[in-house]
């Protein structure tokens, strides 16, 4: 079969989905990209993009607008909760670019999926397209759409996040838990901080069990993102988020430093997120599916490497998918033999909730190039 041959559908525009329908299209391949959402709106939220995930953007060829677009962090503070005392104080952008070749950044996560979005094709993404069916047998899989439409391709990628439909073909019904933890998050203009105010650009407040973090997400420093993360007993909601309320949150971190009071205080909205977590998934593909991102490997966010991990994916399924052209089996195989462990580490790591805390030793994070790394064949193992 020619390498350009198989038609490949993602279904999910997300994060991950939209990395491999990049990728995938620079090699050649064609691809189609189903995303339920009617309109991509610029969602209240920000995200770390560490040096791992910026080396994929840089193949992809948009790691230079990303930096101009956000954050390199002068440095990464961990504050004690009350008294204020810094746990670790780590020069973290400027000292990525030295170290890893490429910066680390903060932007907004709408900003990020633009940039995402243009790499792409526009006619290759098709929105409003919801996948409630599929059927994997047969000469090709055949997708069906709440809206009744139907679509075909040789390879499905499922890149549809936590609760995913595609995993739930795959495995049947087998939901990620709540994990027992919310998380408020609120975009805002920093000029609500008054004039007065001044931080380093990324600072994390630790409690027993809660941790406060803020940090900027554009280039001239005029928006901030905070997100929370706290003890909840139940998640009675049948949706992910609500609209947080910020009584909510500011008593959640009452006896916090002034500091983080004052920010609390003058944050105008929120919204409040389930964390969901899971065990690695056993199984990623199946015939002609195969899994990426959240939908293989749900974490909680305490690393701010879920992307990275879905970009990472996408990244690694493209290069399997070219070393096996014409069995998709096989580089399904080569793909989960290669990043199982890594996202199963992460995800280990985690939980743990302590990276960044109090002190710093993230090469074996950053310093992976997904692109470089020896693929490992099953003979070779
Ligand atoms: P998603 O980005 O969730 O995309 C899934 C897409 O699939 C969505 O667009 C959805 O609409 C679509 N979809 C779903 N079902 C269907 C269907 N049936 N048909 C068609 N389309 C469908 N990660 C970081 O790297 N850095 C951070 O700083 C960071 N901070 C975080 C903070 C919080 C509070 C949380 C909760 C997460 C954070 N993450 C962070 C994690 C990160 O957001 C996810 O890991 C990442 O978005 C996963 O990418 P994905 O492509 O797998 O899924």
């Amino acid at each position: 079969m020619a390498k350009s041959a198989p038609r490949i559908a993602i279904v999910g525009g997300g994060l991950g989905g939209l990395a491999a329908a990049a990728l995938l299209q620079a090699e050649g391949y064609s691809v189609h990209v189903y995303e339920q959402a009617q309109t991509f709106t610029r969602l209240g939220a920000g995200i770390h993009l560490g040096p791992n995930l910026m080396k994929v953007l840089q193949r992809i060829g948009i790691a230079t607008r990303v930096i101009e677009t956000g954050v390199s962090p002068d440095r990464w503070v961990s504050r004690k909760w009350d008294d204020g005392r810094v746990l670790l104080d780590f020069e973290i952008g400027e000292r990525a670019a030295r170290r890893y070749g490429v910066n680390y950044m903060m932007v907004h996560r709408g900003d990020f999926h633009a940039r995402l979005f243009d790499a792409i094709r526009p006619e290759s993404i098709s929105l409003g397209k919801r996948v409630v069916e599929i059927d994997p047998i047969g000469s090709a899989a055949k997708l069906a759409f709440e809206d009744g439409s139907k679509a075909e391709a040789d390879i499905v990628i499922g890149a549809d996040g936590v609760r995913s439909r595609m995993r739930e073909v795959l495995l049947g019904p087998d939901e990620p838990q709540f994990s027992g933890q919310v998380a408020y998050r609120s975009v805002f203009p920093a000029a609500l901080l008054g004039r007065d105010f001044k931080m380093a650009d990324c600072v994390k407040w630790w409690g027993e069990d809660r941790i406060f973090l803020v940090y900027y997400i554009t280039r001239a420093h005029d928006e901030m993102f905070l997100v929370t993360a706290s003890p909840q007993a139940e998640w009675p909601h049948p949706t992910s988020s609500v609209p947080g309320d910020l009584d909510g949150m500011r008593a959640a971190f009452a006896g916090f430093h002034p500091e983080v009071q004052r920010i609390a205080s003058l944050c105008p909205q929120a919204t409040k997120w389930a964390m969901y977590d899971h065990e690695p998934f056993p199984l990623w593909s199946r015939g002609r599916i195969v899994l990426l991102g959240d939908a293989c490997h749900p974490m909680l966010p305490f690393m701010g490497q879920g992307a990275a991990m879905a970009i990472e994916d996408a990244a690694m399924l493209t290069r399997c998918i070219k070393a096996s052209p014409t069995d998709f089996e096989f580089a399904f195989q080569l793909y989960e033999l290669n990043r199982k462990s890594r996202t199963a580490s992460i995800q280990e790591e985690s939980r743990k909730n302590v990276w960044l805390k109090d002190s710093a030793d993230p090469d074996w994070v950053f310093g992976y190039d997904v692109n470089e790394e020896p693929l490992i064949y099953p003979d070779k193992r």
